[in-house]
């Protein structure tokens, strides 16, 4: 594996970015970084603690407060937020190195689908600073109403590691098109991409404070970003247990909060469905990141005339998955993101077994690729519902196939979850593809097609899922206070 001829992308700062400067934390503590296909360390970042986090938010209050921001021409703040796209662009082949370093995933994905996207995101918000405005009210009596669309102020963000950069564009851009200042935490496990993210913020021309980046973990760091008092929001993306502990928190000061947390998505293919296309769908919606997607459509519902051929076909295309070196123009199918990861998904599918699900195909660590965190892509067959693994979200690449006989049951099934992110449905019949559309209870529906994303499209959850919708014009609310204002004119 080419990690060495990789590692000359990691020839830059990679120390947090406080204020408009490159440190290292107070203590100067460290924590590794892993490449998830070796196992290797790659190179080591800093361990904030609640005094680099403080100097952070200060810094973000500081810049919020002096009006160098918030104040700023919009039209001036779209240039920076197009000039900031126009540099990943030009830095991708090192983006996509670094992001691959970081998790794992093949860097084809990473080329085509994370760093597009990311600067889609960049350039969708960079046109909206001079298109944010209020409204004018007609209230009773002699008054001049009207609304003003203002920044919410330090905005703490903190992200995951699945797709590390483009989840934190879409959380940084808007809350920078909106005249925030954001300290963004990313996860220990992929921090490389937000720090090199950074440096082309201070290349782009950001005022020093704008955007900050502290490294750590969960406990340490991301705890004294959410309890910080200087925090007005929090922007969150993570697992549901994580996103309940920060509701807690954000409590004690009635800050604004945003989630999006796990899913455990039902995609459904009804038997009038062109088939070959809906099998590549259903493999794209769960194996597409080695299964690490909120989003994954882990929940197969076929019905029943068609359950066998689907099947086969799964077993099929999941086989044809190129595991392997995530440098490698061909593979499409990386490692997990850590040893622990790789045991949790394992366990899943041994338990999924033990509850009476058969195990179609793959279950194991790829013969060969024992160096790194590797695992099949997995499809377990013939259980139900309430099975620990159609229940739990596994967020790997493990795909349950349950047989469905009429639509309604296929919509209480799909709608018997804790989770509501997203669905995916297949059929060549428009009054049930509508229907059914409108009957699940999820953030997101695909028609014919699974994982789309868009900069302009809202996204978030139903029910457990989390709430606020990022992307799109909604994305700007979560980053926005509205005020009021009213004129006697008497
Ligand atoms: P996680 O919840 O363990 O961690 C997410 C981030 O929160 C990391 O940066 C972590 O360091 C930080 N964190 C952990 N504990 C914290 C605490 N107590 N206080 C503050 N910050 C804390 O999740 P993960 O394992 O990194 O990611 C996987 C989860 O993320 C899955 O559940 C997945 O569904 C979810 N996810 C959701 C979306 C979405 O858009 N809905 C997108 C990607 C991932």
């Amino acid at each position: 594996m080419a990690v060495t001829v990789q590692k000359e992308a990691l020839s830059f700062p990679r120390q947090m970015f406080i204020d408009g400067q490159f440190v290292d934390a107070l203590g100067g503590e460290t924590l590794p970084v892993i490449y998830p296909a070796s196992g290797e360390e790659i190179c080591r970042v800093p361990l904030a603690r609640e005094a680099d986090v403080d100097r952070a938010v200060r810094a973000a209050r500081r810049v919020t407060e002096d009006g160098r921001w918030g104040q700023m021409n919009p039209h001036q703040r779209e240039r920076l937020l197009h000039r900031i796209a126009d540099l990943i662009e030009a830095h991708a082949e090192t983006l996509a190195i670094l992001e691959t370093l970081d998790t794992g995933k093949p860097i084809r994905d990473v080329k085509r689908i994370d760093i597009p996207l990311t600067v889609q995101c960049f350039r969708y918000y960079a046109g909206w600073p001079s298109k944010l405005k209020g409204d004018t009210i007609p209230v009773r009596g002699q008054f001049l109403t009207y609304t003003l669309r203002e920044p919410v102020g330090v905005v703490a963000q903190i992200v995951p590691w699945n797709f590390p950069l483009y989840m934190a564009a879409i959380k940084v851009a808007p809350a920078l098109a909106a005249g925030n200042a954001v300290v963004l935490k990313p996860s220990k496990e992929t921090p490389l991409t937000a720090l090199y993210l950074a440096k082309l913020m201070a290349e782009a021309g950001l005022p020093d404070g704008v955007f900050n980046v502290v490294t750590g973990d969960g406990k340490t760091t991301g705890t004294a970003l959410v309890r910080h008092p200087e925090v007005d929001k929090i922007a969150f993306t993570g697992s549901t247990a994580v996103g309940q502990e920060i509701m807690r928190e954000a409590a004690a000061h009635i800050k604004r909060v945003s989630l999006e947390l796990g899913g455990k998505s039902p995609h459904i293919i009804f038997s009038d469905a062109d088939l070959p296309q809906a099998i590549q769908g259903i493999v794209g919606g769960i194996f597409y990141n080695q299964g690490e997607v909120c989003l994954a459509g882990s929940r197969v519902f076929v019905q029943k005339p068609v359950y066998e051929e689907v099947l086969n076909g799964l077993a099929a295309a999941a086989k044809q998955l190129k595991i392997g070196d995530p440098f490698a123009e061909e593979t499409t199918f990386g490692a997990l993101i850590s040893e622990d990861h790789r045991k949790k998904v394992d366990r899943y599918v041994q338990l999924g077994v033990e509850e009476g699900a058969a195990l179609v195909t793959g279950g194991r660590i790829p013969p060969g690729l024992d160096r790194g965190y590797y695992y099949e892509p997995t499809i377990l067959a013939g259980g139900h519902n309430r099975m620990t693994v159609a229940r739990e979200e596994i967020f790997g690449p493990v795909a349950l196939v349950i047989p469905f006989e009429t639509t309604e049951e296929v919509i209480a099934l799909a709608n018997e979850s804790q989770y509501g992110l997203a669905a995916g449905l297949w059929t060549r019949d428009v009054s049930t593809a509508h229907n059914v559309a409108r009957a699940l209870r999820a953030g997101t529906v695909w028609i014919n097609a699974y994982n789309l994303l868009d900069a302009a499209a809202p996204f978030g959850g139903y029910k457990m899922s989390g709430f606020g919708r990022e992307l799109g014009e909604e994305g700007l609310e979560l980053y926005t206070e509205l005020k009021t204002v009213w004129t006697s004119l008497r």
